[in-house]
């Protein structure tokens, strides 16, 4: 068994944590923050776990309508002119990314693994952590103004088929069943039963970290600020606060994992996809089952604070202040959404930073100039679903267990080769 230190505690270092220490590893979390807290990805997102995911970012035709998706004020993407300079190499990798069927079919079938079951796994962390309820299995709803509008994503459905992925469709009563309160304009709908959601990320975060705690692992208090490698071997991952000698680090540090990747040798194309979410006191507001709108693109998620509505993509500068008018805007298209929020106030607005790859999948495994340092990190838009097979992933490769995921649409290499 060896001494781990996982750098970063989002979703994907907690889980990584607690996987590995229940294996029976030394494990060190180390973070400058407190888990589950506002600062981190893993806080304020739509807060699904839905095996639908498996449909990249990236499209056949989307470069046609990029440009004008990135300039308008009202739609789901905006790109502030002072980022173009720095993102556009990764614009153009990241439209190339899924630019034919072919390409669009090869990431799907490499998210298809790490997203398959990824309710019922996270509802046994959450169960071995001791908060079951903030696991909740009822399935997730896609919605749209009638069965034309669903028809015209059948590439994207067709992709989900591919992955295993079952749905049943929802029209009239059944419909209303799922969604009592949804607005009249929206009358179709595709209920993906094997998906759930968490009633509160952060707190979910929080204690999975905790629960890493009980069975053995140790908490450090402080910023990884490099590696210190000899002989391609790790012998310590050097913080604020000392050295932490180790046999093995785990990069999970979110959007910031960049630097730590590159001085085990891996230079990985990361953008931060800035994204908002506003919380609706929802009260007498039945949502029984999260709603994803195909307009709008947004999480609708009940969460213990009330009706969370997330999405938005956004790229600025790296430090640039948030623009709550993207949060507005959600609560705005929440309101035409959901007739009975009319007249709501917002509770809270929220922003952050999905660490995002190019090609939407993470990056995960052995380092290439160190063996002994494993990347968990660029999970982009599905990093919580995808942080259980994730850990597994990486419990199983320390273990030399043969993994249960072919690795290598995960290896950083792949960037070098683009
Ligand atoms: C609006 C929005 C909606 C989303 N909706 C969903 C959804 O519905 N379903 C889904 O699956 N995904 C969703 N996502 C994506 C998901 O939230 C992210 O992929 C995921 O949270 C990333 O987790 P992480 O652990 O890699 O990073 P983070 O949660 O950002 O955690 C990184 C941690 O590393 C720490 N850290 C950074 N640098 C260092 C360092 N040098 N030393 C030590 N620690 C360090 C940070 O303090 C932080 O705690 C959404 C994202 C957003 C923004």
């Amino acid at each position: 068994m060896a001494r781990v230190a996982v750098i970063g505690a989002g979703i994907v270092g907690a889980c990584c944590a607690f996987t590995l220490v229940r294996e029976g590893h030394a494990v060190i979390l180390i973070d400058p923050a407190e888990p589950g807290g506002p600062h981190a990805a893993s806080h304020g997102n739509g807060a699904w776990f839905s095996p639908a995911s498996v449909v990249p970012m990236s499209l056949p035709g989307l470069w046609r309508q990029l440009p004008g998706m990135l300039l308008s004020r009202e739609g789901p993407v905006r790109l502030r002119p002072a980022a173009l300079p720095g993102l556009a190499p990764w614009l153009l990798r990241f439209l190339r990314a899924g630019a034919t069927p072919k390409r669009a079919r090869a990431i799907a079938a490499a998210l298809g693994p790490l997203l398959q079951g990824c309710a019922d796994r996270h509802a046994q962390l959450a169960e071995a952590a001791g908060v079951p309820s903030l696991v909740v299995r009822r399935g997730l709803l896609y919605a749209y103004r009638d069965r034309a509008a669903f028809e015209r994503e059948a590439f994207a459905w067709r992709l989900r088929r591919e992955q295993g992925v079952v749905w049943h469709t929802a029209e009239g009563e059944r419909l209303r069943a799922l969604a009592p309160s949804l607005a009249d304009g929206l009358r179709f709908g595709a209920h993906v039963p094997a998906g759930g959601h968490c009633t509160d990320p952060g707190a979910y975060v929080a204690a999975l970290v905790a629960a890493s705690e009980r069975a053995g692992a140790q908490r450090l208090r402080g910023t990884a600020l490099g590696l210190r490698l000899q002989d391609r071997r790790l012998r310590a991952v050097l913080t604020a606060r000392g050295e932490v000698p180790c046999e093995v680090a785990v990069i999970a540090a979110g959007i910031a994992a960049g630097g730590l990747a590159r001085q085990a040798g891996d230079r990985v194309p990361l953008a931060a996809e800035r994204g908002y979410h506003a919380v609706f006191d929802a009260q007498g507001l039945p949502v029984p089952v999260p709603v994803m709108p195909a307009d709008g693109r947004m999480a609708n998620t009940p969460t213990r604070h009330g009706l969370r509505v997330a999405g938005q993509v956004e790229f600025a500068p790296a430090g640039a202040a948030p623009d709550w008018r993207r949060a507005e805007l959600l609560a705005r298209q929440a309101r035409r959404l959901w007739p009975p929020l009319r007249e709501a106030p917002l509770r809270s607005r929220w922003m952050g930073e999905r660490p995002s790859t190019p090609d939407g999948l993470p990056v995960l495994g052995r380092a290439s100039g160190c063996a002994d340092v494993l990347h968990a990190f660029g999970h982009g838009h599905v990093g919580m679903a995808a942080a259980p097979a994730s850990a597994q992933f990486l419990a199983d490769l320390l273990a030399g267990r043969a993994p249960a995921l072919d690795p290598e649409p995960y290896r950083a290499a792949r960037f070098r080769l683009a």
